[in-house]
């Protein structure tokens, strides 16, 4: 972990989440997520300690836990405020409900309680609406970013947006496969949005910090239109979900080897599923009590 530069009183951590820092005249920094854990917010306090940085506030930019399981620690250490979307909040104050919702909305099994599923709850003392506002003493933009999540924002200040898991680094692209996304609908509007942003800089949560936001953003929308091709076409024939996520892993290179990999991507393959049954363009039927999912205009 580091804390880097980016320009004027833009900063970030660079992290396996990265974390935005913006600074106003008196000092006082605007987190933008946590990181997963208390050993992660330990450093990054030191870090703003270090600069001469007093904590105000901490925008998480989505609940899933490895951007807001450090965020108990630093609000009882520091007394920042928490800022999050509505819908993101529900589950930032009650987050058994990301390991629930991956488990099909019944009570997880231990594998999907660990910290990468299940963080430590924290209360949001504000809720988030997209546009241009002052967050505990820094104005800020907030940009909806939804598609990953389902509200998902960003935060643009001073030239610099913090775009969350909206897009991923292009050699962790190559590495995920299939990149989690709950809405694609929204996933694909969020492409189109960043496309159009004007910022110098581009930081996504996973990933370098780039001055051009435009060829990763190309590569991860590919993989989503790659990804609703080969459904489509595994759908010619009637297929279970559970054969359509079999084999989209095989086309793009997925080994899941643990319950938190299969619920991820079986998540996934359901969002897919549903940009799919929304658009008409495939047709579920029920045989011998299983679903299947075949392309509509085969019949
Ligand atoms: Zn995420």
């Amino acid at each position: 972990m580091q804390l880097n530069h980016i320009k004027d009183n833009i900063y970030y951590i660079s992290a396996p989440v990265n974390m935005g820092i913006i600074v106003n005249e008196r000092g006082e920094a605007l987190l933008v997520d946590t990181g997963i854990d208390d050993s992660v917010s330990r450093k990054v306090r030191r870090m703003l300690e270090e600069k001469g940085f007093t904590l105000k506030g901490i925008i998480i930019t989505h609940a899933h836990a490895d951007h807001c399981g450090g965020a108990p620690y630093l609000v009882k250490s520091t007394g920042a405020r928490v800022y999050a979307t509505g819908i993101e909040k529900t589950v930032l104050e009650y987050p058994v409900w990301e390991p629930v919702y991956l488990f099909g909305g019944a009570y997880p099994p231990q594998p999907l309680r660990n910290k990468f599923f299940l963080a430590p709850g924290v209360v949001v003392d504000q809720e988030l609406e997209p546009g241009v506002h002052n967050v505990a003493g820094s104005e800020v933009e907030i940009v909806d970013l939804a598609g990953h999540t389902l509200g998902q924002v960003g935060v643009a200040a001073g030239g610099v947006l913090f775009c969350a898991d909206a897009i991923i680094g292009q050699d962790i692209l190559s590495k995920h496969g299939i990149p989690l996304n709950t809405n694609i609908h929204r996933s694909l509007e969020t492409f189109a949005l960043l496309e159009e942003r004007r910022e110098s800089h581009f930081l996504p949560a996973h990933g370098a910090l780039l001055e051009d936001i435009k060829m990763v953003t190309a590569a991860n929308r590919r993989r989503v239109e790659d990804t609703i091709d080969h459904l489509l076409s595994l759908m010619s024939i009637r297929r279970t979900a559970e054969e359509i996520l079999a084999a989209a892993c095989a086309k793009f290179g997925v080994h899941i080897g643990n319950p938190g990999q299969y619920y991820l991507m079986h998540l996934t393959v359901l969002a897919y599923l549903s940009f799919l049954l929304d658009k008409k363009l495939i047709t579920p039927t029920y045989r011998d009590n299983r679903q299947y999912f075949s392309l509509t205009s085969a019949g």
